[in-house]
């Protein structure tokens, strides 16, 4: 089902930022025009026109926000005690307690996720500030013995890397940049983000807020402009001691490329074709929403979607009818409208590349059983896919093997646990997973096997930063979400004391 009007009307907040006539840069605590004077422009996705006119960051921006963040580093920032960091995060929350409509409404018009979605994101970033505002009292090295003769003591401390350069894709800016400024916020490092230009405001928006709320000046700085200038620039930085990158693989090299210039540490969080596997005794009330939703959830815009399920042979007709029957439940709409379950893709060219990706798999013999085209009617100036479901998918296909990055669902059947594990790891990506059965020994000798960062078993996508969450494989490296997350923003000192 569709529905096509935008019965929202946006807050008064949300539509004052949104009419701003050019969106600057934001650099030590300070909106600033890029130093070209150039700017760029975004659309809405659910209705394809001009959103925002945002600043063109270039070398020279990215120069002035790094110097910036490196005085703020080693300035009274320096100072702050793991008390008044825990504080001033404590404090961020209870301000975006307050202000997540007006955010939310911002990255529905800008990115196209349906608004009543995104406000169903405030707990997981509520949860998110508050793990990283104990995080923050939570910093600690060891006392170590040592062989060394005489009075010897010896520690290791730990110490904030210094500046981070934050690389955020689109598909989800306004609660994914908290990973970074969280995680920032609590070692004591600072921070230049980059934001995609099609998901750029949620950024501008946050960063404003956050400064209002204490956060010094220079502590957070955001250069918008394109991946090739400003994201190049940031990533290939001197001054830059550390990128938190999230994208795709083929970025993810070229940013492992330009961090050889000073050695910079990286966590690559990149692309995904995670196997969603359901065996004949999952219970199928809970496996096909599941299933289904971890496919189109946000529009297939998830690197840790599902998009192989394989299926159990014995019950992919029944699974197959459910998954389509599901489908009559979901309703594609503008991001405004309260009602919707699922938006558009991003902009014109990912529209053009999941539907090519869908000609693709008809052409490999796929069969097409829902979806496929472009929406219509009141819809057609937005970028809208139907949610999309192929059968008889066999792992060899490319719509099998490659990100489509949109709502389509590729069911591929399999016959017992060993054949299914060697399915899902059959491809290049080892972000996601899950498996769905009532037997725990299937179950766990699913999990066992697949080679992936991230297990779920009977449900798909709960992320909560005590347990975090991982890639392997060419979905990159660095953890998301526990202690470990906090220590790539700190590095270790062995202290060697003689008494
Ligand atoms: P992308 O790699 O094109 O862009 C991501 C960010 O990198 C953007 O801010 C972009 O401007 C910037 N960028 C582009 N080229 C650059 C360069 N040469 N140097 C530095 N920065 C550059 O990815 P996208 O299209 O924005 O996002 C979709 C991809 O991200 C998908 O592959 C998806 O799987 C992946 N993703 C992964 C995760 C994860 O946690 N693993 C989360 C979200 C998205």
């Amino acid at each position: 089902m569709t529905t096509t009007q935008q019965n929202l009307p946006l807050c008064e907040q949300a539509q004052g930022f949104l009419s701003r006539e050019a969106h600057h840069l934001f650099i030590d605590g300070q909106r600033v025009p890029a130093e070209s004077g150039q700017t760029l422009t975004t659309a809405n996705p659910s209705t394809g026109q001009v959103l925002a006119r945002l600043a063109a960051g270039g070398q020279a921006d990215v120069d002035r926000a790094v110097l910036a963040a490196r005085r703020a580093f080693e300035g009274q920032w320096s100072t702050w005690t793991p008390y008044e960091r825990q504080g001033l995060l404590t404090r961020i929350a209870q301000v975006l307690d307050e202000r997540f409509e007006e955010l939310a409404q911002i990255e529905a018009m800008d990115m196209g996720a349906p608004v009543s979605k995104l406000r169903g994101a405030k707990a997981a970033l509520m949860k998110m500030l508050s793990f990283f505002a104990s995080q923050a009292t939570s910093i600690s090295g060891e006392t170590l013995m040592n062989g060394i003769p005489g009075n010897v003591t010896t520690m290791t401390l730990k110490a904030p890397v210094g500046v981070i350069g934050g690389i955020i894709p689109w598909n989800g800016a306004l609660n994914s940049q908290f990973w970074i400024i969280g995680a920032v916020l609590a070692s004591g490092c600072t921070a230049v983000l980059k934001p995609a230009t099609e998901a750029s405001l949620s950024v501008l928006r946050v960063a404003e807020i956050l400064h209002e709320a204490g956060v010094p000046a220079g502590v957070l700085n955001v250069v918008t402009g394109s991946g090739r200038e400003a994201g190049h620039a940031l990533a290939a930085h001197p001054n830059v001691d550390r990128v938190a990158f999230t994208g795709s693989t083929q970025t993810g090299r070229s940013i492992i490329e330009a961090s050889t210039v000073n050695i910079k540490k990286l966590q690559l969080e990149l692309g995904g074709k995670s196997a969603d596997i359901v065996f004949a005794d999952a219970d199928l009330d809970k496996a096909v929403p599941g299933a289904a939703m971890g496919v189109f959830a946000n529009s297939g815009q998830i690197c840790f979607a599902g998009t192989r399920v394989l299926v159990q042979r014995p019950i992919v007709e029944e699974f197959t009818e459910r998954v389509l029957a599901f489908m009559d439940t979901l309703r594609v709409g503008h991001s405004l409208d309260d009602a919707a379950n699922l938006g558009p893709v991003i902009n014109q060219t990912q529209l053009e590349n999941v539907l090519n990706y869908i000609d693709i798999g008809q052409n490999e013999g796929a069969e097409l059983l829902r979806g496929g085209h472009r929406l219509g009617g009141e819809l057609e100036n937005g970028y809208f896919v139907q949610p999309t479901v192929f059968g008889g998918v066999t792992n060899q296909m490319r719509i099998a093997r490659e990100e489509i990055f949109g709502p389509v669902l590729s069911i591929m059947p399999f016959d017992d646990v060993e054949e299914a594990i060697a399915i899902a790891n059959d491809n290049d990506y080892g972000l996601g997973g899950a498996v769905w059965s009532q037997n725990i020994s299937t179950a766990l000798r699913v999990l066992q096997g697949v080679h992936t960062g991230t297990m779920w078993v009977n449900c798909y996508g709960y992320i909560d930063p005590l347990v975090g969450f991982n890639g392997t494989k060419l979905s990159g490296y660095g953890s998301k979400g526990t202690s470990a997350h906090m220590d790539t923003y700190l590095y270790t000192k062995s202290v060697y004391i003689q008494l």
